[in-house]
């Protein structure tokens, strides 16, 4: 029997919601909600994993060795999205999979842009490249599925509290190493303001957890717990912390023959940034 440890992302129940609860939890009373209680021991581990390094920078997963790959530099995963009914008997008794194209085709027809955006948004912040396959319609954490990160979608505790869930990296179970799955109860949008939650940003920090970072307690970092619309994608910490898993983003090697027109072509870019910069500048003091 394999374990399997995942994390998820919580929408903000009240002011200070972390730190109330992490303190509560220190304290040895009850967290503040059902949903949060059903998660209490891997909120346990993860506190304690965030005190056991540093409270001020970011925290790696706890699977081991927790990255993908065996070098710890630049690696190419495959994604891919599961369909409707996939059995997903190994996470739990009665889940079958919701295609993210039911859950969302109907309401929010570009749901697949955001989920490649969220992808590129760590790929262009390290080592990491995304290449999406046809998924092969094997159940959850089957031994052989076609994505190192699947997307899907079930119901995981109503609307708010979780809204959604991402395994680390191997060793982690057979193959639910790297999957995402959305909470098909919350109100989604694409977008920041009014209400729900958006799918850029739950996703991303779903991905985060999926190629081995923890949730941290870096103020204004995507792999807090809870959700915010406070900034869009990883932020430094959170990229310093992919960068220490996959190493820097590796561009193509430019031809040594265009070497010096692009140095050229970059300053004239640099120069009319500036100028443009300037120009708004001006614009937005006039
Ligand atoms: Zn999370
Ligand atoms: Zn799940």
């Amino acid at each position: 029997m394999h374990t399997t440890r995942r994390s998820h992302l919580h929408k903000k129940d009240r002011k200070h919601a972390t730190m109330t609860y992490i303190l509560r939890l220190l304290l040895g009373s009850s967290p503040p909600s059902r949903q949060h209680c059903a998660h209490s021991l891997l909120w346990l581990a993860f506190l304690i994993s965030a005190i056991g390094s540093e409270a001020n920078a970011f925290v790696l997963g706890p699977t081991a060795p927790g990255n993908w790959g065996s070098g710890g530099g630049p690696i190419t995963l495959t994604y891919s999205f599961m369909a409707d009914g996939i059995d997903g008997t190994a996470e739990a008794g009665g889940i079958t999979n919701t295609s993210l194209a039911t859950l969302w085709g109907g309401t929010l027809p570009t749901w697949q842009t955001e989920i490649v955006r969220a992808l590129d948004s760590w790929a262009n912040a390290s080592g990491l490249t995304f290449v999406q396959v046809a998924d092969n319609g094997e159940a959850y954490d089957a031994a052989q599925t076609s994505g190192d990160l699947r997307f899907g979608a079930h119901n995981i505790d109503g609307a708010n509290g979780t809204l959604a869930h991402g395994f680390y990296p191997p060793n982690n179970g057979n193959s639910i190493a790297g999957d995402v799955h959305f909470d098909t109860s919350e109100a989604w949008k694409i977008g920041f303001g009014g209400g729900g939650v958006d799918i850029f940003q739950v996703a991303a920090h779903e991905i985060g957890h999926a190629i081995g970072l923890n949730h941290t307690l870096v103020p204004n970092s995507l792999m807090n717990a809870n959700y915010t619309e406070a900034f869009s994608g990883p932020q430094a910490d959170e990229i310093a912390g992919a960068q220490s898993l996959y190493g820097s983003f590796v561009g193509p090697a430019p031809e040594p023959m265009t070497v010096t027109l692009s140095l050229i072509g970059l300053a004239t870019v640099a120069m009319a940034r500036r100028k443009a910069r300037k120009n708004n500048k001006e614009e937005t003091t006039a």
